[in-house]
């Protein structure tokens, strides 16, 4: 009958929320001395620039090679590194190493790392940043911070003054997956971001979405006006290259270039030279 199906469907809910609430439990227990074991890794991803097709900038995405499961994405362990905190020294780790990385490059390569709401609450963010570029002796300005909107949502006053103590390190600050938050333009107006990036979801139905593509034009010409930096994210195809080039971005990231690749590879990318 249809309860007796609907109980065994229950059943079956019951089953896979617990295996997943275990992986998470376990996630967290083994997260714990991924960092002191190595099993973390970045990964790099190019933005490359439109006026001369060299790469500018590399991203740093974080991986995590996990002994038992593989190669976990982000999106999979950040949210749980960000509830116990260990975000914190993670990401303190991230910085050194992606200055570390970044000093072995030309000069006009710079590195872009992404800092997590959490961390832009913890007191030690400014110091975390000035250690890495003290230790790697980078120049500060080859180093950018990749920040979304969740981290200017609350307490924004607090957290505009310690985007200007960033600032005033040298380094650069860019706007992450602009357009997806409810006060992207607002924060422009609060803040001197560096570089807007847009997210890939006004990138993916170009050349054909009319929203999307009004949306991107709108945006090359604010960044243009505000002095930022223009950049597009998740750019798979020719046709969508096109369309972010005809109106008039600095930058590109995305699969038709390279995908997020190993330090030792992304180097090679970079001495090949244009892409
Ligand atoms: P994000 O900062 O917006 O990074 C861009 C994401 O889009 C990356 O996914 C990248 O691999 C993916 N991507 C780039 N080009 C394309 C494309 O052409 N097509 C498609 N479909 N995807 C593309 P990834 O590496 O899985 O990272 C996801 C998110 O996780 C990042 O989004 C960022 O918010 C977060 N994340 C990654 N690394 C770090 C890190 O070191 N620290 C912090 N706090 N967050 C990180
Ligand atoms: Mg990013
Ligand atoms: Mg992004
Ligand atoms: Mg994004």
């Amino acid at each position: 009958s249809a309860k007796s199906s609907g109980r065994g469907t229950y059943k079956l809910f019951d089953v896979a929320m617990h295996a997943q609430l275990q992986t998470h439990q376990q996630m967290k227990i083994t997260m714990r001395d991924a960092l002191a074991k190595g099993e973390f890794e970045l990964h790099y991803q190019p933005l490359v620039s439109l006026e001369s097709r060299c790469v500018s900038c590399c991203e740093a995405l974080l991986r995590w090679r996990h002994p038992d499961r593989g190669m976990i994405a982000p999106s999979e362990f950040i949210p749980i590194a960000e509830e116990t905190g260990l975000i914190v020294p993670i990401g303190e780790w991230i910085l050194g190493e992606a200055c570390r990385q970044a000093a072995r490059w030309p000069e006009r390569v710079s590195v872009a790392v992404n800092l997590s709401p959490v961390q832009f609450k913890h007191r030690n963010l400014v110091r975390a940043v000035a250690k890495a570029l003290s230790a790697t002796r980078l120049d500060p300005a080859r180093l950018q911070l990749e920040i979304t909107e969740t981290v200017l949502l609350d307490e924004s006053e607090h957290n505009l003054e310690l985007l200007q103590d960033l600032r005033r390190l040298g380094v650069k600050i860019a706007m992450d997956d602009f357009g997806t938050g409810y006060s992207s333009l607002g924060y422009l107006r609060s803040f001197p971001f560096d570089k807007i990036k847009v997210d890939q979801a006004f990138v993916r139905d170009l050349p054909h979405g009319k929203e999307s593509l009004a949306i991107v034009k709108a945006v090359a010409g604010l960044g243009q006006s505000l002095g930022m930096t223009t950049s597009v994210e998740g750019v798979e195809t020719e046709d969508q290259l096109a369309v972010v080039d005809s109106e008039g971005f600095n930058e590109v990231q995305g699969y038709l270039f390279s995908r997020p690749l190993p330090a030792a590879e992304i180097s090679k990318l970079i001495a090949a030279g244009s892409l």
